[in-house]
């Protein structure tokens, strides 16, 4: 059996709008994190709650992500969605959800804006950042350091994104954290780089993943893709890609990767998913509340699964960092023992309430 593996939990901790939107938007779904701490707490998890511009300007679920966060000992890191983060310079076209197609200056502008409103709403800095849609470019790397960042977890090892909307290309990214370096290769590792990367967990259901790898990208090259290949092979039982996430994957799939990731040589797992997939209605993967108990479901199996697999304690993406790298300076160990995020209003002020009144959030009109 593995032992001394670390597991982060981390959630996209994000607006209802599953369709990117600058109007209208919602966040009825963070109060659904109580719920969700419960099972964390008894499972010991410690989340890291990469968290949106427009759930942190909203004062209720502020109030909620402090309670959970204090729960459960959780993370908060930063989560761009550049299309409703100011400023909104930018064309709302489906190429600008990608943080990397921005202007490095646009880009820097709304880290630091993200950067400040989350240090407003908890009263510390967030050290760790996921981009929304994985957007991640070199220019994004150096924003990040610029804002004091030293974790990022957007990239998702053996996926490109290039077909989607010009996103990243991950292919080559190690499974294992490394460091990054301002305007550098998001998947090149540079040896005394100052951010660290913890990617997600990314990999096949068979190895070697080199081999399936390179089989998969044979197979999905345009000449042959009117064959279908690439899907008839995974229905053959050739390697399929998977990843740690309880929305897209069965839990046998999460569980036969976490053993072939160790096995590859990783050291960390990474599950991962979004939380409008908490709240019935929001998310592709969560139609009813017997989709969102079906999630729960999940989640929990695969913690069982998994103790059957490995000896693993729960970390934050930042604890994580801390704990497989050697890092510069001691701040990723001093992450790990934060005070308690303050708590300023009366816990049942938000109940029943769903979006704060305007005039409670003055700053959404900057947008
Ligand atoms: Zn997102």
């Amino acid at each position: 059996m593995a032992d001394d593996i670390v597991v982060i939990v981390s959630l996209d901790t994000e607006e209802d709008n599953w369709n990117r939107s600058r109007t209208d938007v919602t966040v009825a779904n963070i109060r659904e994190l109580r719920r969700l701490s419960r099972v964390f707490t008894r499972w010991g998890v410690r989340p890291t709650y990469f968290t949106a511009y427009q759930v942190a300007i909203d004062p209720c679920a502020v109030q909620v992500m402090r309670e959970v966060a204090n729960d459960s000992g959780g993370e908060i890191g930063a989560h761009l969605h550049p299309w409703n983060t100011p400023p909104l310079l930018e064309e709302f076209v489906p190429r600008n959800s990608m943080t990397k197609n921005l202007p490095p200056d646009l880009q820097l502008a709304k880290i630091r804006t993200l950067t400040r409103t989350l240090e407003e709403a908890f009263g510390r800095s967030p050290t760790s950042f996921r981009a929304g849609r994985y957007g991640i470019g070199p220019d994004t790397i150096a924003a990040l350091v610029s804002c004091g960042y030293r974790v990022d977890s957007s990239v998702s090892p053996f996926v490109s994104l290039e077909g989607v909307d010009d996103g990243p290309r991950f292919v080559g990214a190690p499974i294992v954290p490394y460091r990054l370096a301002p305007h550098g290769d998001v998947r090149q590792p540079v040896p005394d780089g100052p951010l660290i990367e913890v990617p997600l967990s990314y990999g096949f259901n068979r190895g070697p993943f080199g081999f399936w790898d390179r089989t998969r990208r044979v197979l999905e090259a345009r000449p042959l893709r009117w064959l279908h290949l690439a899907g008839l092979a995974a229905r053959a039982g050739f390697g399929r890609r998977v990843s740690l996430s309880p929305e897209y994957h069965p839990v046998a799939d999460m569980l036969t990767l976490s053993k072939q990731l160790l096995g590859h040589g990783a050291r960390h797992l990474h599950v991962s998913w979004h939380t409008p997939s908490l709240k019935p209605g929001l998310s592709p993967f969560a139609a009813t509340a017997a989709d969102v108990d079906r999630l729960y479901g999940s989640i929990e199996a695969y913690f069982e699964g998994l103790a059957g697999l490995a000896t693993f304690r729960f970390v934050t993406v930042s604890e994580a960092a801390a704990a497989l790298l050697v890092t510069r300076g001691d701040a990723p160990v001093a992450a790990m023992q934060r005070p308690p995020l303050p708590t300023c209003s009366p816990a049942a002020a938000c109940d029943g309430i769903t979006r704060a009144p305007p005039d409670a959030r003055p700053r959404r009109s900057a947008t």
